[in-house]
């Protein structure tokens, strides 16, 4: 994705919304040359990218469900909801960039664990818990843990 003011590649995404009548996603660019910002329009894939649960069953990607799981995990925590959006838009990103037609929800489910750790440690550990189906405490702190190991040790 070439800058058009001064023709260099590098540049960052500054904002991503899926364009839905043309099924296509605009983006916001920045370039990291010379600082101008341009928009794109990417396709996404017309082929409707399939999740393939734990049952190996199928059923079609739906973004309203992975936002109101996260939503979810975010109840009553200060995370606002632009944040949320923003979530869902890179895991979007992400997801459809693999090119796929199918994906494991667990994939889906550690890209959005990712993103969740930085935001809310609670919200994160919430939404783990739902995913993982953690069967018991012990791997309930298990979960915890490993995320108290991400904070700088004294
Ligand atoms: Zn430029």
């Amino acid at each position: 994705m070439k800058c058009p003011y001064c023709g260099k590649e590098d540049n960052r995404v500054v904002d991503s919304r899926p364009v839905e009548e043309e099924n296509s996603i605009r983006r916001r660019r920045m370039c990291d040359a010379c600082g101008k910002r341009f928009t794109t329009y990417e396709k996404i894939e017309t082929i409707p990218l399939m999740v393939i649960k734990k049952d190996q069953n199928r059923e079609q990607y739906d973004r309203e469900k992975l936002l109101g799981g996260i939503l979810r995990a975010c109840h009553k925590r200060p995370v606002p909801v632009q944040s949320i959006n923003e979530i869902v838009d890179q895991v979007e990103n992400e997801i459809f960039r693999r090119g796929e037609k199918e994906i494991q929800s667990n994939v889906i489910g550690e890209i959005v664990m990712n993103h969740l750790m930085n935001l809310d440690p609670v919200a994160y550990v919430r939404f783990a818990s739902v995913y993982r189906e953690f069967k018991d405490v012990n791997t309930f702190m298990d979960e915890l843990k490993k995320f108290l190991k991400t904070e700088p040790e004294e």
